[in-house]
């Protein structure tokens, strides 16, 4: 079983060469020292901790899992030396700001430190995965006395987050939430009594940390129902010293179910534990290394967050970053499987290959023969595409945040909010899908245990489902971000990106086809799906192949890009595009004419 081998010159090759990164840090303030050279250096370095450190654990972490007894939940072996040396050594801390305890380097890095994080393994990557967004939330949106508690602590990693929306009958739709949060009398802090249930929570109790803090989605008195009356709220799981003890005397702690006796709140040494108990852990398809928790709140001691009835609107800070996060989960995975994949087709021979070289009574290797190759070769040219989006994507979060002018930032949130949902979609999709596909490339030895490409589809399904699903990113796109202003700034993106394209014969084609899908949205989509007489359902079967159609305009914009920079003559680029046009676009004209069939109803 081979393990997964983080590849950083090959991302480096995307974000120096393909997407030319110093160019755009050059015109932020906050990144204009920062140089290539550093850039290696810290690729290289988490490209070894990656791979020396956390993919060796990932195989144990499936099988053990992580257990639940009481209220506590034991990490598979391993995993807390491995996270406190990442959080020793400041990874967790990369893309925080320096006055906030972290490094300030760019998102880009993060993003492939967290692309070969998820690829090396998922479920101990989920434990950082939600740090950044915490941090970002409690930056700005938490008072200053919060901040000062807690934001250099999740900044830097030494206490791990969660994030805790979902509860049993709220999913998708969050203004179906019940937990409350009810004013704590007489409380010098001002704090909240939080109370409810919440499930499927990443991370709601391990032993990684000394300390865990919770963000939680809740209802104050009076508020109105739907997404419009939550609020967000902070509370840890220990109450250190000096840091707002619960109000009111200790009371007997709830036990949790299948536990024994009720239990006195906890004091460890300066510590208070608080009213938060883990009832249980899923037990599910993949991911056993990262506990899904069954959070219980007791009357929990609670600060709010930002404003009252503006908790959803706190989490938004986080969304983009959260969902560019899952869409480099899916592009990790991919380039997992296809690793396993690509090893084992060049050491197994089966039957002779057309065009193979195999002599007749002996066998070509397995990548000889073109039913397979067209596999490979399809996720490669997904892998290699997806990263183009993906560190874009992340640059442009960078400019959103950093650049000093308005019209430079407004670009950057519109390729953040048009592209960031069709990157978390198209490639979890992809990654599960073209996961299975690398496993048939190992027959039945990929349904076995022993080659580990069986773990990886079933990690990598999940991705499609948390942090939005993929049928709310759909929706999100059509219906929220393109029918709503008449696809004005769709069509500026498509406008801008065929713009970056030279006059190679590549590029044409793309400049082409984006011009193409343009006049599509302009003349048939937005006429028929926004006419009075439309039906009201009709942007809801259309938004999957909307959001298809634009992925694959996307990945074709990325070859573009890949196809004029110096170096992509290489064979192992060439061969990834070829594989793109020829297996992978056909499905543009597909979610074309599914559109126009629906349109015509
Ligand atoms: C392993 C794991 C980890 C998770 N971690 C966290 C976490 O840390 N914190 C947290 O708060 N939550 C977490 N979740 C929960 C996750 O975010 C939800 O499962 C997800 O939001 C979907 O909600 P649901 O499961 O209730 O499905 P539902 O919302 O009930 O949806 C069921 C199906 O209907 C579809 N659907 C729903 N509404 C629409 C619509 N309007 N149009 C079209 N289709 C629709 C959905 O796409 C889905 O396919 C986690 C889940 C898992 C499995």
């Amino acid at each position: 079983m081979n393990a997964y081998q983080p590849q950083p010159a090959e991302q480096r090759f995307i974000l120096l060469d393909v997407l030319r990164a110093p160019q755009q840090f050059a015109t932020l303030p906050a990144h204009a020292d920062f140089d290539g050279d550093l850039l290696v250096q810290v690729t290289d370095e988490a490209a070894r901790f990656v791979g020396e450190v956390i993919a060796p654990l990932n195989r144990e972490g499936d099988e053990v899992g992580a257990q639940w007894k009481a209220d506590a939940v034991t990490m598979p072996p391993g995993f807390r030396d491995a996270y406190q040396a990442f959080w020793q050594a400041g990874w967790p801390s990369l893309a925080c700001a320096t006055e906030d305890g972290g490094q300030g380097l760019p998102t880009a890095l993060k993003a492939m430190l967290y692309e070969n994080l998820s690829a090396a393994n998922h479920g101990w990557t989920m434990a950082p995965g939600l740090l950044h967004g915490a941090y970002e939330c409690i930056k700005h949106h938490a008072s200053p006395e919060l901040k000062a508690r807690y934001l250099a602590k999740v900044a830097t990693g030494e206490w791990l987050a969660t994030m805790c929306l979902t509860e049993p009958h709220a999913g998708s739709d969050l203004g179906l939430c019940r937990t409350k949060a009810v004013p704590l009398a007489n409380d010098p802090e001002g704090r909240y009594a939080l109370s409810g249930t919440k499930i499927f929570i990443s991370g709601g109790e391990h032993d990684l940390t000394d300390n865990i803090v919770h963000l939680v989605l809740a209802r104050l008195p009076d508020s109105p129902p739907g997404p419009k009356g939550l609020s967000l709220f902070l509370v840890p799981k220990f109450y250190e010293d000096g840091d707002g003890r619960r109000a009111g005397p200790p009371r007997a702690r709830p036990a949790p179910s299948g536990g024994s006796e009720p239990h006195e709140v906890g004091s460890v040494g300066a510590r208070e534990r608080s009213e938060v108990v883990c009832e249980r852990i899923e037990e599910k398809m993949g991911l056993h290394g990262s506990p899904t928790c069954v959070m219980r709140f007791d009357e929990a001691a609670a600060w709010i967050v930002g404003e009252p009835g503006k908790g959803l609107n706190a989490m938004f800070v986080m969304m983009n970053a959260a969902r560019l996060h899952v869409g480099l989960q899916g592009i990790g995975l991919l380039d997992a499987a296809w690793q396993k994949a690509d090893a084992y087709s060049k050491e197994r021979r089966q039957m002779r290959a057309p065009g193979g070289t195999a002599k007749v009574g002996e066998a070509d290797l397995i990548e000889e023969h073109p039913a397979m190759r067209r596999i490979l070769d399809a996720q490669r040219a997904w892998i290699d595409a997806g990263r183009v989006v993906a560190y874009r994507t992340a640059l442009e979060l960078d400019i959103l945040k950093h650049h000093g002018e308005a019209t430079r930032r407004d670009l950057a949130s519109r390729w953040c909010a048009l592209v960031t949902p069709v990157l978390k979609s198209a490639w979890t999709d992809q990654a599960f899908h073209g996961a299975s596909a690398c496993l048939q490339v190992f027959g039945g030895h990929g349904y076995v245990r022993e080659w580990g490409i069986e773990q990886i589809v079933r990690d990598a399904r999940v991705a499609m489902i948390y942090e939005g699903t993929n049928e709310i990113q759909a929706i999100d796109l059509l219906l929220r971000k393109t029918l709503p202003d008449g696809g004005a700034a769709l069509q500026q993106l498509l406008t801008d990106i065929g713009a970056e394209l030279g006059h190679d014969e590549q590029a044409l084609r793309v400049k082409n086809e984006l011009t193409r899908f343009s006049a599509f949205l302009r003349d048939q989509l937005l006429p028929r799906a926004t006419a009075k007489d439309a039906p009201a359902d009709l942007p809801h079967w259309l938004a999957d192949d909307f959001l298809r159609a634009q992925a694959m305009l996307l990945m074709a914009w990325a070859w573009a890009r890949i196809g004029s920079t110096p170096g992509a003559e290489a064979a192992r680029w060439q061969t990834s595009q070829a594989g793109f046009w020829r297996w992978v676009w056909p499905e543009f004209e597909m979610r074309l004419a599914m559109m126009e069939s629906t349109l015509a109803g």
